[in-house]
């Protein structure tokens, strides 16, 4: 089978090349000019594309580090079909700090867009009409709002079979199947026949260590799954990861000061206290409680709360929650930063 040249942005990648591309957006009013940084690894076989996407909210900077890590990985060779990485698709917030388009969109809520659009749906068309559109797969990297946290989670379609597998293949502890929502990325990418992983850890403005390593480890996983890098030597050692249909936020009962009792990845009962709600003058007024059995998938971390406030985020199982538990544990152990082969 011949294959043909990729085209980018104008740009032509040959099979086998592998190269960075800028893709031009609407300039800056300064006149500057303003590019998606793209970069293309093109294997010499035939095979799928997959995309690799991340902040498409500005501020949610773990997918940035995830595709650095991937670029400058020496062992990354890709041998069969492209890989497109997408560092920073909403380049204007990532300048500003922010989760929005400077015209105060939601970029993921934008999609499909139009060419004559909002400059939030003309930079969603531009996604759509130079990447999306030329692969099979593609991961969207997120991570949890300002000051909230999220366990290294996958977030999919579980309906469809393949990507289901894809998931499962990904190999972090939870898998949450999610509806799609209007105007994402996600949602307009199935409209395009374009089976999509949304990767969701760690917060807004920070590195997460745990989260990125994960996150590198999960690409990987599927690009090897896909037949499209050298299959490695040796069997690594995978988890499983454990499905979540339904999942919930607790909200504050009343306003104050939070001592939190449970944390990430805690695995929780009905009645479980979560959290204390003090005055400023000590008294405890009230103890936040869990609804339902389950595993803490998200959490915010600002110590103050007003009534109504979003505390914790739990994901309800069907499975046993103690071997969830468990999954997350093995996780933390083979990623954690500080962790030595063979030191106590
Ligand atoms: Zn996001």
């Amino acid at each position: 089978m011949e294959m043909e040249n990729l085209e980018i942005g104008g740009y032509q990648i040959a099979p086998g090349e592998t190269r960075s591309i800028e893709l031009a957006a609407a300039k800056l009013y300064t006149d500057t000019e303003i590019c998606i940084p793209v970069h293309v690894m093109r294997g010499k076989k035939p095979g799928p594309n997959l995309f690799v996407s991340a902040a498409v909210h500005g501020d949610e900077l773990n997918g940035i580090e995830i595709i650095r890590r991937l670029i400058q990985l020496k062992t990354l060779k890709v041998t069969a079909g492209s890989l497109i990485l997408v560092p920073m698709v909403n380049v204007y917030g990532v300048l500003n700090q922010s989760r929005y388009m400077p015209d105060r969109r939601d970029l993921n809520r934008s999609f499909p867009g139009s060419p004559r659009g909002s400059l939030a749906g003309r930079v969603a068309n531009l996604f759509l009409e130079e990447i999306v559109s030329h692969c099979e797969y593609g991961i969207d990297l997120h991570t949890g709002a300002v000051h909230r946290s999220n366990l290294p989670q996958i977030r999919a379609d579980l309906s469809d079979a393949e990507t289901k597998e894809l998931a499962e293949v990904f190999n972090v502890p939870v898998i949450l199947n999610s509806d799609l929502r209007d105007g994402s990325l996600r949602e307009a990418s199935i409209d395009l026949d374009t089976r999509i992983l949304l990767y969701e850890a760690g917060e807004a403005l920070r590195f997460n260590e745990l989260s990125i390593r994960a996150g590198v480890k999960g690409v990987l996983n599927v690009l090897q799954h896909l037949g499209m890098v050298k299959r490695k030597q040796g069997r690594k050692k995978s988890i499983t990861p454990f499905t979540a249909n339904t999942s919930s936020w607790v909200r504050a009962n009343s306003s104050g000061i939070v001592h939190d009792l449970k944390h990430l990845g805690d695995q929780v009962s009905k009645g479980t206290p979560l959290a204390e709600i003090g005055s400023p003058f000590g008294e405890v007024m009230d103890t936040v409680v869990a609804h339902k059995p389950g595993i803490i998938i998200g959490k915010q971390n600002i110590p103050l709360v007003q009534e109504g406030d979003a505390m914790f985020h739990i994901a309800f199982f069907s499975e046993s929650d103690s071997e969830v538990a468990e999954t997350i544990d093995a996780m933390h152990e083979s990623l954690a930063p500080d962790h030595q082969p063979g030191s106590p």
